[in-house]
């Protein structure tokens, strides 16, 4: 099963995608987490990324794309997770000239909890575990022991133009893989367990 995961930035792609990826045997291609690891080895393609990245942008389509087909050869083109990509047409036209869909799922969340949810996000650098300042009482990786950071792009002043490139790009593909008969939603307001059980009753 070819899949992709739709969704605002802090929607919770992520965290789902890990336990799909788990439950479903899927190879989880996450054009987010392949960014950051070239930019904290600081190849050619991470410094690039970094100048988009920081400012809420999106990196240009060829870079992308360039990326995810190599992800996607590798998986042999079947039983892939998508997550962070496609997020415009043109990517998502590519895509479809690539490979398969199979399911497009939509984790669907009100806009006003995402700033809360982003800004207080703390990620792992080593583990790549994320979870939500509150729930972290002393700042360290409750998996892995390691220090949790903001991701450079988590901060306020970044996050309004990344809901704006959301709302303006990425939003109508929701349209175009409804049209094409292979969206589902599923709603992101419960808590990461209540919307994997959301997932599971679409993916059986
Ligand atoms: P989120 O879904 O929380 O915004 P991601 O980790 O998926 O976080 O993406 C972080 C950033 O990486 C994006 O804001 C964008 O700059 C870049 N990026 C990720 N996926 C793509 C993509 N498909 N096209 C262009 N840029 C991308
Ligand atoms: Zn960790």
């Amino acid at each position: 099963m070819n899949i992709v995961l739709l969704g605002a930035p802090g929607a919770g792609k992520g965290t789902q995608a890990l336990r799909m990826e788990e439950r479903y045997k899927l190879r989880h291609i996450s054009t987010g987490d392949i960014f950051r690891h070239h930019m904290r080895v600081q190849t050619d393609i991470g410094n690039l990324a970094r100048s988009y990245i920081k400012k809420g942008q999106l990196v240009p389509d060829e870079v992308t794309f360039a990326i995810v087909s190599g992800a996607l050869d590798e998986a042999g083109r079947e039983n892939f997770l998508l997550d962070g990509f496609p997020r415009n047409l043109a990517q998502a036209e590519k895509l479809d000239e690539f490979a398969r869909i199979d399911k497009v799922i939509d984790i669907d969340v009100d806009f006003s909890v995402l700033t809360d949810r982003i800004c207080g996000r703390r990620s792992c650098m080593e583990c790549g575990y994320t979870a939500h300042v509150s729930d972290l009482p002393d700042g360290t990786c409750p998996k892995c022991g390691s220090e949790m950071h903001q991701r450079i792009d988590d901060r306020e002043e970044t996050v309004r133009s990344r809901l704006d490139v959301y709302a303006r790009q990425t939003a109508p593909l929701i349209d175009y893989y409804e049209k094409k008969g292979v969206l589902v939603r599923v709603s992101g307001m419960g808590s990461p367990d209540e919307v994997f059980a959301e997932i599971r009753k679409v993916l059986g």
